[in-house]
């Protein structure tokens, strides 16, 4: 039984095994956890501005029900396939069980290129994906949010054609919304500004300052650039960033300021700086403090889990680490991991402070976000490393853990119906 074979997935699987090891879970147990529970695959067909119809195969998968609805964002992107669509439910999963939430694993996805759509054609995929997606979703049964190539407004339309088909306007269906549309307030900054705050966390524990510190960053998508602009707020010193389009590196300290006003005006890093420019291929082995992948998953291999020449690998990105390069990384202790699942998780952590907003009608301020936000990250961070000190695991081992946990728990107390 598998559609859903692939590098992505397959990455997925072998580090599920290594925990279901750790954690001694039987054979005959392990794939109820791993396998979705649904896999959606539309035709999304649009009207292309030049006249023609254009068709673009769009996916949902949903990991697991047990614990309530599922959660999960939706991705527009070339790679984007039912594998890898898969893979990130299923870490989805592990990441909102080990914050707490009271959510399974779930993520979507568009093959396309959204850079290549103008905004109609964007709007017009985006409505109709939502719209095949109807009989799938629902407030308590999937709830969508924002991924790579996707954003507030996406999750806009989102909202508004799911209303339009309900009858009444639906801001539940989908969190990452605009603040205007029922949105909360620090979402958008949710992500990069929980992965800071843990990088300092991480930093406290080597007694090491914050002020000074280097920082390279790969990706300045939302995450990536809110995640400089925290940085820099803590007196990090960001010497390289790069996304699809360019790569900067100066190990003075890059203008961040001037580096967000550029992509917030050009949506890309290129066309910033002709001097600063640098080769993108060895930006993550430069020597830095904080080494932070905020893009595509898989892009620390054995061979980069080697070079790589820093203190704390700030796993902003979901899966940006193959399981060969955890090997590697099991034997460079000097490295202090924070593994995506816990790095990246003040996104989902202020998606559910979104939803519990919009099913109360009852808004919060941003300082109340952003407390709660840090609460719940600092309660995930110190059991990952009570949990690695105690067993003397590494750190995904340990976060991994609690997720699958939680979730073995819960299945285990539910048993199978009927
Ligand atoms: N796409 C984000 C993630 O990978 C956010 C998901 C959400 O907010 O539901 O964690």
């Amino acid at each position: 039984m598998d559609i859903y074979s692939g590098p992505v997935f397959d990455m997925a699987r072998t580090q599920f095994h290594r925990i279901a090891d750790y954690l001694e879970v039987p054979a005959d147990e392990r794939d109820r956890l791993l396998y979705p529970k649904r896999a959606i695959a539309v035709a999304c067909p649009i009207h292309a501005d030049d006249g023609t119809l254009k068709v673009f195969q769009g996916f949902r998968v949903q990991h697991h029900l047990t614990l309530g609805p599922t959660k999960g964002g939706t991705r527009f992107a070339p790679s984007v396939d039912i594998g890898e669509v898969a893979a990130l439910a299923v870490w989805m999963s592990w990441k909102c069980a080990l914050a707490g939430l009271p959510y399974g694993g779930a993520k979507g996805g568009v093959t396309v290129d959204p850079y290549a759509l103008s905004l109609r054609e964007l709007e017009a995929l985006s409505r109709r994906y939502m719209q095949e997606m109807i009989p799938f979703v629902g407030p308590h049964t999937d709830v969508m949010a924002p991924d790579m190539g996707t954003n507030e407004q996406v999750m806009a339309w989102f909202m508004d054609t799911y209303s339009m088909y309900q009858g009444q306007t639906v801001t539940e269906i989908v969190t990452g919304k605009p603040v205007a549309t029922g949105g909360t307030l620090g979402r958008r900054e949710a992500t990069g500004r929980g992965v800071a705050y843990l990088v300092e966390r991480a930093m406290d524990r080597l007694g090491a300052p914050m002020t000074g510190a280097t920082a390279i960053i790969q990706g300045f998508g939302n995450v990536g650039s809110i995640t400089a602009a925290s940085l820099a707020a803590r007196g990090v010193k960001v010497i390289g960033v790069s996304d699809h389009t360019a790569c900067y590196f100066d190990a003075k300290g890059l203008d961040v300021p001037a580096l967000l006003r550029h992509a917030a005006a050009t949506g890309k890093l290129a066309g910033f700086s002709n001097e600063l420019a640098a080769d993108p291929a060895t930006l993550l082995a430069r020597k830095c403090d904080i080494l932070i992948p905020a893009a595509l998953e898989r892009v620390i291999d054995a061979g980069m889990a080697a070079r790589i020449d820093c203190r704390v690998l700030a796993e902003a990105a979901n899966g940006p680490t193959t399981p060969d390069a955890d090997e590697v990384l099991a034997q460079r202790p000097d490295i202090f991991v924070i593994p995506d699942i816990l790095c990246n998780a003040g996104g989902v952590i202020v998606s559910y402070f979104e939803w519990v907003q919009d099913l109360q009608q009852f808004f919060w301020d941003e300082a109340e976000v952003n407390d709660r936000l840090y609460r719940v990250l600092q309660r995930a961070f110190v059991q990952v490393l009570d949990r690695a000190g105690r067993d003397k695991v590494a750190h995904r081992t340990a976060a991994m853990a609690i997720g699958v946990a939680k979730v073995r728990d819960a299945k285990k107390a539910r048993g199978l119906f009927p």
